[in-house]
């Protein structure tokens, strides 16, 4: 696979290439633990979610939740990868206050998932087709809190043993704007599966992002990894800086240690946490108390059969059934919730292939663009699918305006209510009773033969004339038939 070409950085002895892979750690949607029966509920008093396998007592032995087996499989097909049906947990040894075992539940050599690939959408309706190297399961560790108190600092177990996803891409990605959209796609991925619920901020989807420099098209240069980015923002953001960082460091004859870093967001800037000197030796090993996991080809083809529509196929379906434009499908199954509130109100629409489009539009310029300026989720929308639908309804049947819809829209908007009775109740329908226009038209025609003249020379001046009767019908004639008469009546 050859990656996207990305932008280049210009340095002081010519440009430089950034490659960018990621490991993103994913929290799997499953109301307990990968090996424990405790709850993974958000926000619990410290240390109220903790079986005594997740605090290490001795003797406890882990259970493996089927549920995050089967999370897990779902991602990876998903992601389009191959389903190893035999996989090993190993003992990833390390020291650390937040980890009562002393080594952390992962897998190494044998992953459950192995390579597959995403279509990461780019500026421009471009896309790039990105590599995944691996998926794995792992556990999450516990949280140490040092700013409770001055002297002491404390332990909070509840994530500990929480089952996450660790997904790693191939070095396929050329800049920080293929990094960042990467990044959303996989997590619309995963939020259109169910299998994670993406929630960065509160760390329930974060990256590990692994940034080199190199001259366009050459040898892989040492990478630095920036650990536990949880905003899309700051990603792209350290990722620009850590590619200058580089480049300015070879081009003042120094060489890139590779080595682990951590992003400042206050100063826009990363900084060495470790280098691969102190790097950990893990010793890993295959976990004693746990079988390798082993599935069949029929369950994994269940889980196949079973996974709902994706955002490729559903965005692919869009543009075949209802003509939309590559853009506009794009923005539509970008989240899951607006794909789901378009769906719905194309099931509401009396002519779905017809309006198909139209409903698009209302969607995405007006829904979407208000929504924006009052800085609200489509969850909290004022306007609901099926109003939506009445409202497209409407224009698609030509009883009102495209100009009257945004007024109605805004009725609805404000105070609610069926649009169909509104547009009976307040006279909003459109004029297309012809002699009431034709009586606009000809007081329009007598009182401006300036603008007579003029449009006999330049015909596309009629649109002043349209203007003029739509103006004085207060946006209620219909548009057609005001040009039909126009049109006829100057003689053009
Ligand atoms: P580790 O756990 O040691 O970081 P992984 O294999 O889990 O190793 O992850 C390595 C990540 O670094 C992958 O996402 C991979 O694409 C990326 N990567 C590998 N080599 C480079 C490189 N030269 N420049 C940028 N990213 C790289
Ligand atoms: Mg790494």
């Amino acid at each position: 696979m050859t990656a996207a070409k990305g932008k280049l950085i210009r340095g002081s002895t010519g440009d430089w290439e950034v490659v960018i892979g990621l490991e993103v750690h994913a929290q799997v949607t499953s109301n307990s633990k990968l090996f424990s029966g405790a709850s993974t509920a958000f926000g619990g008093e410290p240390n109220s979610h903790v079986s005594l396998v997740d605090a290490a007592m001795p003797g406890m032995l882990p259970v493996i939740n089927e549920e995050c087996v089967r999370q897990a499989v779902r991602t990876g097909l998903g992601l389009n990868a191959q389903i190893n049906r035999r996989s090993v947990f190993d003992r990833k040894n390390y020291f650390y206050p937040d980890l009562p075992q002393g080594y952390q539940i992962s897998q190494y050599k044998s992953p459950i998932v192995g390579e597959g690939e995403i279509v990461v959408e780019l500026e421009g309706g471009k896309t790039a087709t990105v590599g995944i190297e691996r998926l794995h399961l792992e556990q999450d560790a516990g949280k140490s809190l040092h700013d409770q108190r001055p002297e002491v600092s404390f332990v909070d177990l509840n994530r500990s043993g929480v089952a996450l996803m660790e997904i790693v891409s191939k070095p396929d990605l050329r800049d920080a704007e293929q990094a960042k959209a990467y990044v959303t796609k996989l997590r619309s991925i995963l939020r259109y599966l169910g299998t994670c619920d993406g929630d960065m901020e509160k760390g329930n989807l974060r990256a590990d992002v692994n940034v080199s420099v190199r001259r366009p098209g050459g040898p892989l240069g040492t990478r630095c990894e920036i650990k536990n980015m949880n905003s899309i923002n700051f990603i792209g953001q350290a990722i620009e800086y850590e590619a200058r960082r580089q480049v300015e460091i070879i081009e003042d004859g120094g060489t890139i240690e590779q080595e682990t870093r951590l992003f400042d967001p206050n100063k826009g800037e990363t900084r060495s946490m470790r280098t691969k000197e102190e790097a950990h030796d893990y010793r890993y090993f295959p976990d004693p108390d746990l079988l390798p996991l082993e599935f069949s080809e029929a369950y994994v083809e269940k889980l196949k059969a079973e996974l709902p529509e994706l955002p490729d196929q559903k965005k692919a379906r869009f543009m075949s059934e209802l003509g939309l434009s590559p853009y506009d499908a794009g923005v539509l199954v970008a989240e899951r919730e607006s794909a789901d509130f378009y769906e719905t109100v194309l099931e509401n629409l009396a002519h779905k292939v017809r309006d198909g489009k139209l409903a698009a539009n209302w969607v995405i310029n007006e829904l979407f663009g208000r929504l924006n300026k009052e800085g609200r989720d489509i969850s909290a929308s004022p306007v609901s699918a099926p109003q939506l639908a009445a409202i497209v309804d409407l224009i698609g049947e030509g009883t009102i305006s495209g100009k009257i819809a945004k007024d109605l829209f805004e009725i609805v908007w404000t105070g609610g209510g069926d649009p169909r009775a509104l547009v009976e109740a307040r006279g909003m329908k459109q004029v297309t009773d012809l002699s009431a226009i034709e009586k606009a038209v000809d007081d329009i025609i007598s009182a401006n033969p300036d603008k007579v003249a003029q449009v006999k020379a330049k015909p596309a001046a009629i649109q002043w004339f349209v203007g003029q009767v739509m103006k004085s019908s207060g946006g209620k004639a219909n548009p057609q038939a005001v040009n039909d008469l126009l049109k006829s009546k100057l003689g053009i």
